[in-house]
């Protein structure tokens, strides 16, 4: 977003110190100051407008065919200023046919001192695959795409505008080998554009089993996106897990951004090729893949690369701590996190204690929170995830919490969590599936974790406080690892192949290991689900909740553990389950509980509990800090969508035509 504005402020700029003719003011027409001037009268000239010189013709004549009389009117007008921030609005959709159709109208084709109209069937064609588009950001297509009233058949002579975009695309599938043609996946660094583009793309391509949508945006405005695949995008099945990939949380290390950019293509195109594998993970998972948590800090990582890489210093650059890592604010987002495990180790040893759904403290919300670390939590608490990795570089190894030490003067000690067997368990699947990871070769990368095997409590490798995997584990159902990809921060980008070779194995593997332990529904005697009823395991004070329609997730190791559901006002039911070592699917356990009077203590104390839980930023926090940041006002925040002021800062003149009803 930077990017653009200071590209709109120079080209502004441009024309004022190039001395472009200005706009005509009111009455100035008449008093001979703004001639129309001579060249530009009833014959074909050049076009010379920026975001139309490639076009397949090369002049246009004034008035156009939004009467506008003369170049500079036309450059100046609202309608041209569309088509300059138009790729932006859209995310990079219908580029460049849009603005290529909105040029055949500002400036239309011009041969033998006549206008040529573009073709109605092109534009018919664009608006049935692009409106969707601008529905989608509440715009209104714009009038002078109106293709009864500007355009016309092929019968009255009309031009396809269009045609040259046709060709150049067909010339590059003619060059493209055809055995690689079907999915090409490029191993290079991706733009925060690229990234966004391509995931776009791949959620198009596959729109049945995907789609993306925005957690929120950085402290600079990007978006944080998120691919989803299942069988049903945009829904929670009942009994179907859901699992989250997240990368690049430190902006300067990308290994897993890049990777979780190609598994979204790998999810898409195997899936369309029909392996059967990927298939069946879709159709029985739902997946959510956010890229790029701190897209922020990735601009700022890759450009000092960029800069540093004709120097020879370039292997200080990949592995050391190169700027970026922190947002915008320079908050580290790993620590941003409510500490929710101090808590634990004050209050364990309390009689009715529970290691689950702690509530986030009032207090945390006094300090600064990163707008990213925001949507994440937001994000986590809205969706009922099962299992998660989050991404990172500088090591080879996967951690599990807890990553904050039980005793604060020790900077390294083993501090386990209730659920250590999990954890243990789910770490090793993706080392084990590493072709290195868990090697013993201590001279390798992460050789100092060769004795164990690859995988390392957080606590015990450095203590940090406020981390994501310890929130996830103690505010949600969700148990999150954290995987070091490598030793380089910021691989070289001929590593980058390498890099998913790697780990295609590993991240698939531990997709697909969402379907460990139990699964089930709490119901009420009438067969209906439980929401918020507590599933435990003996021996274990980690409970996890039954999410909207009483359907549950509980991951645990193999052998016998004894299983119990309850819920305020009802029974609690108690079952005996044996789960067998190589179990490939979640075993299945239902829980039927009876009404029993409510024990007015216990409510009481849930009530309360639950109340505390709910709480999430009850100081609006994040509403306080961009009405800080926006030069907005109040009423115009909530009355006008957010493409709004790329027009008003501009130009000062309102789009009202873009405006839907
Ligand atoms: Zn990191």
């Amino acid at each position: 977003m930077a990017s653009l504005w200071t590209f709109l402020f120079l080209n502004i700029l441009g024309r004022v110190i190039w001395g472009f003719p200005q706009r005509c003011k009111p009455g100035s027409y008449f008093q001979g100051q703004c001639r129309t001037p001579p060249e530009e009268k009833s014959k074909c000239i050049d076009i010379m407008l920026t975001y139309c010189k490639d076009m397949p013709y090369s002049t246009t004549m004034y008035p156009n065919l939004l009467e506008q009389k003369s170049r500079s009117e036309a450059e100046q007008s609202l309608e041209y200023l569309l088509l300059n921030v138009i790729h932006s609005v859209l995310n990079w959709e219908c580029n460049p046919d849009i603005r290529m159709l909105g040029c055949s109208i500002i400036a239309p084709r011009c041969e033998d001192h006549k206008i040529l109209k573009p073709c109605r069937s092109t534009c018919e064609s664009v608006h049935k695959a692009c409106d969707h588009m601008f529905e989608s950001i509440g715009m209104a297509w714009p009038y002078y795409l109106d293709c009864d009233r500007f355009f016309v058949s092929e019968e009255e002579g009309c031009y396809d505008p269009l045609e040259g975009l046709r060709e150049a695309e067909e010339s590059e599938m003619d060059s493209m080998p055809i055995e690689e043609s079907s999915s090409v996946i490029p191993f290079t660094y991706h733009s925060n554009k690229q990234m966004f583009n391509i995931l776009i793309k791949t959620a198009e391509e596959c729109s049945h089993i995907s789609r993306t949508y925005s957690i929120g945006q950085s402290t600079e405005k990007r978006d944080l996106l998120v691919i989803e695949f299942s069988s049903n995008p945009g829904e929670h099945e009942l009994l179907e897990p859901e699992v989250k990939y997240i990368g690049n949380m430190h902006g300067n290390e990308i290994m897993g951004r890049e990777l979780l950019i190609y598994l979204a293509q790998y999810l898409c195109s195997e899936y369309l090729l029909g392996n059967t594998r990927i298939q069946t993970l879709i159709n029985t998972t739902r997946i959510h893949i956010l890229p790029s948590m701190n897209p922020d800090g990735y601009e700022l990582a890759l450009s000092e690369v960029h800069r540093s890489s004709d120097t020879d210093d370039e292997d200080a650059i990949y592995t050391g701590y190169a700027a970026g890592r922190h947002n915008a604010q320079n908050i580290d987002l790993n620590r941003n996190f409510p500490d929710l495990t101090s808590y634990v180790y004050n209050q364990r040893r309390l009689k009715y204690f529970r290691s689950d759904h702690i509530p986030i403290p009032d207090s945390y919300w006094l300090g600064k929170v990163a707008p990213e670390t925001y949507a994440v939590m937001k994000w986590i608490r809205s969706i009922p995830f099962v299992l998660s990795a989050s991404f990172h570089g500088g090591d080879l190894v996967v951690s599990y919490p807890y990553d904050l030490s039980k005793h604060p003067l020790e900077k390294n000690m083993f501090s386990p969590t209730p659920d250590e067997q999990v954890f243990r368990q789910l770490a090793k699947i993706y080392a084990n599936a590493h072709p290195t990871m868990s090697s013993q070769d201590t001279d390798r990368c992460g050789g100092k974790f060769a004795d164990k095997e690859g995988i390392v409590n957080g606590a015990q490798w450095y203590s940090i406080v406020g981390g994501m995997g310890d929130f996830n584990y103690l505010h949600t159902n969700c148990f999150e690892i954290t995987v070091e990809l490598g030793c380089d921060k910021f691989p070289a980008e001929d590593d980058l192949y390498t890099g998913w070779k790697e780990n295609k194995e590993a991240l698939l593997t531990f997709l697909e290991s969402v379907h460990r332990g139990i699964k089930g529904i709490v119901k009420d005697e009438d067969g209906h689900g439980i929401k918020g009823a507590i599933v435990s395991v003996r021996g274990n004070r980690h409970y996890v909740t039954a999410a909207e329609n009483g359907d549950y997730w509980r991951l645990l190791t193999p052998g016998t553990h004894i299983v119990s559901a309850s819920a305020p006002g009802y029974s609690r039911v108690m079952k005996r389950v044996h789960l067998p070592a190589h179990m490939q699917t979640a075993g299945r356990v239902d829980f039927v509980l009876k009404k029993v009077p409510l024990d007015p203590e216990s409510n009481e104390i849930n009530i309360l509990h639950l109340a505390r839980y709910e709480r999430f930023d009850p100081y609006n926090q994040l509403d306080w800090y961009y009405k800080r940041e926006s030069r907005q006002t109040e009423e115009e925040r909530q009355e006008k969508p957010w493409w709004w002021s790329y027009f008003t800062q501009l130009s000062n003149k309102n789009p009202t035509w873009l405006l839907r009803n």
